[in-house]
């Protein structure tokens, strides 16, 4: 039979009736249909591109190289990724693979590959990836944006972050300096780099207070040089969480500041590569590995570590707790600070401590007065607590109306509204209130370089450290400051504690005398840390033997990671034991 165009594809060889109806719903209903039917695409695997110069957008073939063991994640039921980094000489990109399981086992790293698929940017990402790590910026343009030349400590910190960061491999980075001895900084610049590869980076504070005087300090110094700095704690208006969450997931925020909020579910950033968290301390090590599984979408690798603390942590303490760590040591002031004099006072001289308040005052210079107080009862500080809330408030109003009618004194405890909060710290931080009454939430990082004297109530009831902490608030200017500890306690060991504080400035030696006095369960405060019971073993002493075991641990983790092998097994059992009841460091 002869096909026309006219003939009727129902005629045609192969086409029954429900072909037929198939095609009609095409529209296709004549051999002249079927010829004027084009293809709607088509795909042309014969080019293959290197990385660098593939097009964006259409589907494209690359030869590439699997840079790691593909990871395979659950997103919700009905979508599973698989991510796998690839590259080739030219640069790198991120592959992601949907609903597709099998692509875990079939690539191999190491492996050469031919993938075809979209390749997309993300933001700034793509572009830095042909340029995944951190370009070098030089450090003269950050330095030109700080108030101060940066002291040798600090330079020789900033570089092995520099050297940390452009390595390739993820850093894991603690930086120890004494309080005042200007952290900030070096966490800026960490910041900084980050933002100038493009990347988002996160920096989280214990305390609200402290996020938001990092807040205003960071932006104040970082946006001139084109970073979008943000503001995310938990008590911000809910509206506010709300825009400031989508902006961090859009990528529109470059170094997001926060608290613990920042690490809390629902939060996702754009391109998160790098963590900071200030006085780490007072995180337990269940945060911190959320922190590390915090990655940001399409396949970010894990994001570089650092983690700061004012806190001198005896060494062996920071091998059990921060054994993985690198350490970077500020151990240098910045010039011109004097040790703050410190004295230990009696009850009976209370009239002279208020006479000296006044005199600072007047000579211009500004006072904490600390009370330590019940509701905020941080696990650092053991005794039973001197005042509640009400009895902070009363003696505050007490102080300014029968002491110091003619200064201005103000009050600052962790759960007034985060609003009056920030307004006592901004009124302090100006110089317009003369006196502050406050609790332990300036105990860490509060930087206003006016205050000269610190007195802190109830001494006796603080751990050194801590008190160590409270003290580093002032002498961070030009002026000669002083600490007074009061305290009503007749105790010989509690004095003698007390001149410890006042005989060094030492913070290392403050907390190796800590950690001997108080044992290692209450160096900070609870069994949070992890850290388990030692029956023999002196965390204070025994540093020789705890190396040696660190030593041999890592080497058994090398061979046998998950201690799965039929010999290491005991081991897995006695670890499990020994830290059976703090189950946040294996979660
Ligand atoms: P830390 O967090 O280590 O306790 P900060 O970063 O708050 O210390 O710094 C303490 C004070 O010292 C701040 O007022 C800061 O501006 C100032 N500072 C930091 N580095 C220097 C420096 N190199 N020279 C002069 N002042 C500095
Ligand atoms: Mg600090």
């Amino acid at each position: 039979m002869a096909v026309t165009l006219d003939t009727p594809v129902t005629a045609l060889a192969g086409v029954g009736e429900q072909r037929a109806r198939k095609l009609a719903k095409l529209g296709l209903e004549r051999a002249a249909d079927l010829l004027e039917h084009y293809p709607r695409d088509y795909e042309d695997r014969r080019q293959e591109y290197p990385i660098r110069q593939a097009p964006l957008g259409p589907r494209v073939c690359v030869r590439a190289m699997a840079a790691e063991h593909p990871r395979r994640a659950r997103i919700r039921a009905g979508l599973e990724l698989v991510q796998v980094k690839v590259v080739d000489q030219t640069g790198a990109l991120h592959l992601t693979f949907f609903n597709q399981g099998y692509v875990e086992r079939a690539i191999r790293a190491g492996e050469e590959y031919v993938f075809f698929g979209a390749v997309e940017e993300q933001g700034r990402r793509a572009e830095a990836d042909r340029a995944c790590p951190f370009p070098p910026r030089p450090r003269a343009d950050f330095d030109a944006l700080l108030p101060f030349a940066p002291t040798g400590a600090q330079s020789r910190v900033m570089d092995q972050i520099a050297a940390d960061l452009a390595s390739g491999k993820p850093m894991n980075r603690l930086v120890q300096g004494d309080v005042g001895s200007g952290k900030t900084a070096v966490a800026a610049y960490a910041c900084w780099l980050c933002a100038g590869a493009g990347y988002q980076s996160a920096l989280m504070a214990p305390t609200e207070v402290l996020a938001e005087q990092h807040y205003r300090s960071l932006s104040a110094l970082l946006s001139p040089a084109g970073v979008r700095v943000g503001l995310l704690t938990g008590s911000l208006p809910a509206a506010e969480k709300k825009r400031m969450r989508q902006a961090l997931a859009a990528g529109e925020i470059d170094l997001a500041v926060g608290t613990h909020a920042l690490i809390s579910q629902g939060v996702a950033f754009r391109r998160l590569a790098l963590i900071v968290a200030d006085e780490q301390h007072r995180f337990g090590v269940a945060q911190r590995s959320a922190l590390a599984g915090k990655s940001g979408t399409g396949g970010m690798p894990p994001p570089h570590v650092l983690v700061m603390s004012a806190t001198p942590i005896p060494r062996t303490l920071a091998l059990i707790l921060y054994g993985d760590l690198d350490l970077s040591v500020i151990d240098e002031l910045p010039p011109g600070r004097t040790p703050v004099a410190t004295y230990v006072v009696g009850e009976d001289k209370r009239r002279r401590v208020y006479n000296f308040v006044r005199r600072q005052v007047e000579q211009g210079r500004q006072v904490y007065l600390i009370c330590p107080a019940v509701e905020e009862a941080s696990a650092e500080w053991g005794g039973p607590p001197a005042m509640d809330l009400k009895a902070v408030t009363t003696y505050a109003k007490q102080l300014q109306t029968e002491v110091f009618p003619d200064l201005r004194v103000d009050l600052l405890h962790g759960r007034m509204k985060p609003r009056e909060k920030e307004a006592a710290m901004a009124a302090f931080a100006a110089g317009r209130t003369q006196v502050l009454v406050a609790t332990t939430v300036v105990e860490v990082g509060v930087d206003v370089p006016n205050s000269s004297l610190v007195v802190i109530e109830n001494a006796d009831r603080f751990g050194l450290s801590q008190l160590h902490q409270l003290r580093g608030r002032v002498g961070r200017g030009r002026h000669q400051s002083y600490c007074v500890l009061l305290t009503a306690s007749r105790s010989p060991e509690a004095l003698a504690r007390l001149r410890t504080l006042a005989s060094t400035t030492d913070g290392f030696r403050i907390a190796e005398e800590d950690l001997k006095a108080r044992g290692p369960g209450d160096f900070f405060g609870s069994r949070q840390h992890g850290l388990p019971q030692m029956k023999l073993a002196d965390l204070s002493g025994d540093l020789a033997l705890l190396q040696e075991a660190q030593g041999a641990a890592q080497a058994l983790l090398a061979e046998d990671p998950d201690l799965s092998r039929p010999e290491d097994r005991p081991v897995l059992d006695q670890v499990r034991r020994m830290f059976s009841d703090t189950p946040d460091i294996f979660n």
